[in-house]
């Protein structure tokens, strides 16, 4: 092998820290107004109350996995719906596909935790040690006291930040306020201590530290949504025909009076600046730009400055860049096959888990044949099979009466349980609970079976009259 295939130097550039300064304008607001309600209801929500009615818990939202229910207001799942998630996760994935079709990463550049809580602590960092220069000017001068202090401050703040988010996660999982009062009071599980410092430490790495690379490097989503993308989705777009060739105020103004072409750009670094990953959105859409907009605004005040007309940077489609070179009005077309597939697969898993929703049965009763011993023979000849009954009672106490079909002859019995005028076996199940009970299934001499038989256990709701049934098999010498 040649020496000449060898590349020299270092394989990556040196990471150059990025100072973004603080910026005024529109999308600078509608950010501002996402990071307030994503973090409000994330740190509030555990505190929401919601009546279920005596016994159960008041937390609106709440993942108790001691019951092994999740409650989520009105909805209270238990764990054979974890269904529900598939389908909640299938739908996330749409609708991150569509807002990718629509509007490219719209998703990374406003509502993405890691957007929010980097943005979040890039506030905390601007009002503790200043704006872009000042931050500059300071890492520069090296470690002086009042650098220090502003350091010491600022991590301290963001510990804070990245402490009470750890402990907001930990508040979904049990009652909210008495948990509080176990953690002030170190009377806390270990496992509750456990995950704050466990999201303290990821908050305050990922926000703090990470920042920017963890969209550029770590984030598996770039790269996905770069192979979903297509030219009519809206993106941070330079209008470079409008913008190029690039000059100042002064100079522009003196090649148009010798009837030369200027662009609009001063290249005045603004864009740069402000951009919270460093990246130049005038070399065009790449990896590192999450599409927050805030180079629109940066550079919107510039224009508006210097007298030219905003939207040097804006939303746009490849499409639209391509027809503005050649002259022609701009089209948007944010309905078509793609957007109207994600559109649609969003409306039929949506639909469908709401019709199941509505529709579920709040009674359920499963069995499971004992398999040791399969069967029991009687000593007058009869046979008995046992099996475990496991009845689910989502709602209000009630109870069940239970009777066996499929088998002629064939009686049901119960240790301990009571039996109806009618003969049949009575349960009473509490509310929100499950009860099992052994049951036999035995029938006599004449009626044994010459071969397995399927059978079905029904269980009578005696408040509403709704039935439910479980099927399993009985099993004779015969077989
Ligand atoms: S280039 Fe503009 S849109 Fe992209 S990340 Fe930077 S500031 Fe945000
Ligand atoms: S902010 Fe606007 S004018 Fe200034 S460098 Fe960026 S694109 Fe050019």
């Amino acid at each position: 092998m040649s020496n000449d295939t060898f590349i020299e130097g270092p394989l990556y550039a040196p990471r150059a820290k990025v100072y973004p300064q603080a910026v005024h304008g529109r999308f600078r607001r509608i950010k501002w107004v996402i990071l307030c309600i994503t973090l409000g209801v994330y740190y509030l929500l555990p505190f929401v109350r919601w009546d279920r009615g005596p016994g159960l818990p008041s937390q609106a939202v709440l993942v108790d996995f001691p019951h092994r229910r999740f409650y989520f207001f009105f909805i209270e799942l238990w764990p054979q719906e974890v269904y529900y998630f598939t389908g909640l996760l299938i739908l996330a994935a749409m609708a991150l596909f569509l807002m990718n079709a629509v509007a490219g990463r719209i998703w990374c550049g406003y509502m993405c935790p890691q957007t929010v809580w980097t943005d979040l602590f890039y506030a905390v960092e601007r009002w503790v040690e200043g704006d872009r220069r000042e931050r500059m000017m300071s890492d520069k001068r090296g470690w002086t006291f009042t650098h220090v202090r502003q350091v010491a401050l600022k991590h301290f703040l963001w510990l804070m930040i990245a402490w009470w988010t750890g402990g907001a996660w930990v508040l979904y999982f049990a009652d909210a306020p008495t948990l509080v009062k176990d953690l002030a009071t170190f009377q806390a599980p270990f496992i509750a201590y456990l995950w704050i410092g466990i999201l303290t430490a990821t908050t305050y790495i990922f926000a703090g530290h990470a920042r920017e690379q963890v969209c550029i490097y770590m984030c598996p989503w770039p790269r996905i949504q770069a192979a979903l993308t297509d030219e009519w989705a809206l993106n941070v777009t330079y209008r470079g025909d409008r913008g190029e060739p690039r000059m100042s105020v002064k100079k522009a103004e003196q090649a148009r009076a010798h009837g030369e072409t200027a662009g609009d750009c001063v290249d005045c670094h603004q864009c740069i600046n402000v951009c919270p990953t460093g990246v130049d959105i005038r070399d065009g859409i790449q990896l590192g730009c999450i599409q927050c907009g805030l180079c629109i605004d940066a550079c919107d005040t510039v224009m508006e400055q210097i007298d030219r007309p905003t939207g040097l940077i804006g939303y746009d489609t490849d499409v639209n860049m391509q027809r503005r070179r050649e002259g022609k009005a701009p089209i948007y077309r944010p309905a078509r096959a793609r957007t109207l597939v994600y559109a649609a697969a969003m409306a039929i898993v949506g639909g469908i888990m709401l019709y199941s929703l509505l529709t579920r049965s709040m009674i359920d009763v499963n069995v499971l044949h004992e398999r040791n011993p399969l069967f029991v023979q009687l000593a007058d000849g009869g046979v008995r099979n046992d099996y475990s009954l496991r009845l689910l009672n989502k709602g209000a106490e009630r109870s069940f009466a239970l009777e066996v079909s499929g088998l002629p002859g064939a009686k049901l019995q119960a240790a301990g349980v009571s039996r109806r005028p009618d003969g049949k076996l009575a349960i009473d199940v509490g509310q929100d609970q499950t009860r099992e009970v052994r049951i036999s299934v035995q029938v006599d001499p004449g009626a044994v079976p010459a071969k397995p038989v399927d059978i079905s256990i029904e269980a009578t709701d005696l408040t509403t009259g709704q039935t439910v049934a479980a099927r399993d098999h009985f099993v004779s010498p015969g077989r």
